[in-house]
Formats: C-alpha cells, sequence, structure tokens
C-alpha cells in the first residue's frame, strides 16, 4: 500500500512540472489551397526553413512557426499568392491545458482505456494482459536506444488452421499520443470481446494480431517529461546540438537515401547515418522480417497522427504499385468501415499524393518485404497532435473498425 502512494505521488509529481521546451509564441499555420503549381514552392520552403511539418493534406500543410520565423515566413508565403491562416495562436497554450487537465484525472496508477497513459503504464497493461489471458504473450523484440524494452503483445488463439499475420504498431512517432491510446484499446477491446463480439470472434479466429502500443519508448517517455512536441528517437547525432532520428524515414525501402528526406540531424525529418541505424527500426524490421520466414504476414498497419488519412504504398515515387487497384479497394474499405463508426470521413490514397512524397518510411519496407498490404493511417483529428480526450474512444474505435473491415477483406 505504501509503495503505491509513493508511486502514485511520484506521477503527480511528474505531471506537476512543466516541460523542459516552452513553445511559448509558437504558433500553428495552415498553408491552405495549395494548387498543384505552387506544391514545389511549399516543398522549397518547408526544407529551407526546417519547418517542423505537423500535418498535411493534398491541398493544404500545418507547420510550426517559431515567433522569429513569423514575419519572413509571412512575407514569403504572400509573396507566392498563398494563403495561410493561424491555427493556433500559443501553441504552449492547449500543452498546459492538456497537462493540467490529465494532472487532475489521474488518480490511479493503473491504465485508463479512454485517456493518455504513460509509458510505465502501458508496459504494466501489456504484461497484466499476457498474464490474464492463456492465448496472449508478450514478447521484447530488441532494446531502444536508451535501453527500454521494446514491447509486442502477440494475441493467437488456439485451433484451426496456421493464421496470417497482422501486424499493427503505434507511437512510431512519439507525440503522437492518440496512436499508442489506440493500441492500447485495441488490446483491451480484443481481448475482452473474444467469444463475445462476433466481429472481434472473426478477426482473431482469421488472424494472430502483433501489437506493439510504443515503437518509439525513449521518444514517448520524452514527451511525457520533457518537449510534448517531440516527434524523433533520442538518439545523439554528428551535431551535438540536434538529437534524434525519424523512424519513419530510417527504414530500408530501397530508397532511403532518396530526395524526400533530410540529411541534416537537426530536421525532424533526419533519415540517420543508414538504413536501420537505429536500434528501434533494426529491432522491429528484423522481427517482421523473421515472422516472415515461417508465417505469411498478410498485413502491416503502421499508426500516426493526424490528417485523417488511409495511405498505401508509394511515398519514394509517384508511380502506382502494380497492386494499386486493390490496396484502393481496401483502403476504402477501411474508410467506409471508419466512417460507420462515427461519421468521420478519412481520404485514402498512395503516400506520395495523399500527404507528402517520403523516402525511408515502414510502407514501403512492408511492400519491400513481401508485405503488399502495408498501410500508413493518420488518425484524428484534422488539426493537432493535442486531441481531447473526449475524442480518444471515439479514434480507436474507428480505427479499429477500418483495420477490422480491412483485414477480413484480405486475401
Ligand atoms: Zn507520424
Amino acid at each position: 500500500m505504501k509503495g503505491v502512494r509513493v508511486f502514485a505521488s511520484l506521477v503527480f509529481v511528474a505531471l506537476c512540472s512543466a516541460y523542459t521546451v516552452d513553445y511559448k509564441g509558437h504558433q500553428l499555420w495552415r498553408v491552405d489551397d495549395i494548387t498543384a503549381a505552387q506544391l514545389d514552392d511549399v516543398r522549397a520552403i518547408i526544407k529551407n526553413l526546417d519547418l517542423d511539418v505537423w500535418a498535411s493534406g493534398r491541398t493544404w500543410v500545418d507547420v510550426r512557426v517559431t515567433p522569429q520565423l513569423r514575419r519572413s515566413l509571412g512575407k514569403t508565403l504572400a509573396a507566392l499568392n498563398l494563403n495561410f491562416r493561424v491555427q493556433t495562436e500559443d501553441l504552449q497554450s492547449p500543452i498546459d491545458e492538456e497537462r493540467n487537465n490529465l494532472r487532475q484525472r489521474k488518480s490511479s496508477t493503473g491504465i485508463t482505456i479512454d485517456d493518455y497513459n504513460d509509458l510505465e503504464t502501458i508496459e504494466a497493461f501489456m504484461k497484466e494482459t499476457a498474464a490474464n489471458y492463456d492465448w496472449v504473450t508478450i514478447e521484447s523484440i530488441g532494446k531502444s536506444l536508451e535501453g527500454r524494452d521494446l514491447w509486442v503483445n502477440i494475441l493467437s488463439v488456439p485451433g484451426g488452421a496456421e493464421k496470417p499475420i497482422a501486424w499493427i504498431d503505434c507511437g512510431i512517432h512519439a507525440r503522437e499520443w492518440i496512436t499508442h491510446s489506440t493500441c492500447v484499446y485495441g488490446l483491451d477491446h480484443l481481448t475482452k470481446e473474444y467469444g463475445k463480439d462476433q466481429e472481434v470472434t472473426e478477426l482473431l479466429d482469421k488472424y494472430d494480431i502483433y501489437l506493439m502500443p510504443v515503437y518509439n519508448p525513449d521518444g514517448y517517455s520524452f514527451t511525457w517529461t520533457d518537449d510534448r512536441m517531440w516527434r524523433k528517437n533520442r538518439a545523439p547525432t554528428s551535431d551535438p546540438f540536434c538529437i534524434g532520428v525519424d523512424l519513419n524515414r530510417n527504414q530500408d525501402d530501397g530508397h532511403w537515401d532518396g530526395p524526400y528526406s533530410s540529411t541534416d540531424p537537426c530536421s525532424d525529418a533526419y533519415r540517420g547515418t543508414a538504413p536501420f541505424s537505429e536500434p528501434e527500426s533494426k529491432a522491429v524490421s528484423d522481427y517482421i522480417e523473421s515472422l516472415t520466414q515461417h508465417q505469411k504476414v498478410n498485413a502491416y498497419f503502421n499508426l500516426h497522427s493526424y490528417s485523417q488519412l488511409w495511405m498505401h504504398v508509394f511515398g519514394w515515387t509517384f508511380e502506382l504499385a502494380p497492386e494499386n487497384d486493390v490496396l484502393e479497394s481496401v483502403s476504402k474499405i477501411g474508410c467506409d468501415a471508419i466512417k460507420a463508426t462515427h461519421g468521420e470521413t478519412f481520404d485514402y490514397g498512395p503516400i506520395a499524393s495523399t500527404i507528402y512524397p517520403a523516402n525511408g518510411g515502414t510502407a514501403d519496407w512492408g511492400y519491400k518485404i513481401g508485405i503488399v498490404h502495408s498501410y500508413g493511417l493518420e488518425l484524428r483529428d484534422r488539426s493537432s497532435f493535442i486531441l481531447p480526450k473526449s475524442e480518444i474512444l471515439p479514434a480507436a474505435e474507428e480505427t479499429w473498425a477500418g483495420i477490422r473491415a480491412a483485414l477480413m477483406a484480405i486475401e
């Protein structure tokens, strides 16, 4: 009992203390109504100013703008006839609000399915679930750079012929908290509803589900202690002032060193020194590849936020995959199931034309090793990484409805 009280007060202290990194005066700008002819200009501005891109769609992009950049960026955009508006006046204020809300809510140390949970709470829940169900196991598939375990839950109900695998991971980008909560919800929902809910039962009778709620534990931990908006892992780089590799630009997709990732260690899209240079991406990819040696891996879902997009290959080129028709049809099935859940619409299409071209991404790597159904999903909402608590459960429910429908449609 005493131990519990000490732990609870530690959580309280951690939540009370302010983040080290302050975004006071930083703004979120949306550059909107971008025409095809203006796209190259926008990409050049982002690259030249090394802007932190938060999200984007076919005709818009959200960027974080520091106080120092406001004037010059505004002038540059205006000179190019690009429309923009300030979406968030002061980014620190939603961050503070979220932290205050979390502090008030967290009275227990256990998992809260409809809320955000810190790394230790998620890990404890993963272990507890494995202990409670004899068809759920937990495995550490490697260590992060800072020595944290990379945990995966395996949901494999007994009986029937050997099943194909569906792999779902969350939190490759640390600040995308809704993804961690969506994986946690999936673990809770699938285990509790198997044998009761027909759709869940059918899914687990068809697939072995591999679920990784925290792909990037060092980064996720850092978003709870120091910088809510941290994206990359926590690797030291050649620049002593810049930390971290973007794990979704570090994959050995055959085009890692292409033009759509950054060689600058200070960039949020820094690709690292070599494909799979990072322990997290190396461990996950080695593990998935080893699974393919003895079992069919039918699908790979890599979850992100935000923008409400369902994307398939390719990211590295605008060319379409030979399987584009089937990928579009499965994506549509997923998006329709999402819409049927709470009415939210998701756009779908190839990564390069739906969000932006990118080298070294997970979907292209999955495709390269033979997992044609490799998808990147951008969850709710369309305006911020700080998704209100009231939207956590609906977001998780619709995402799993989409993933389930897609998996049932894949042959
Ligand atoms: Zn992301």
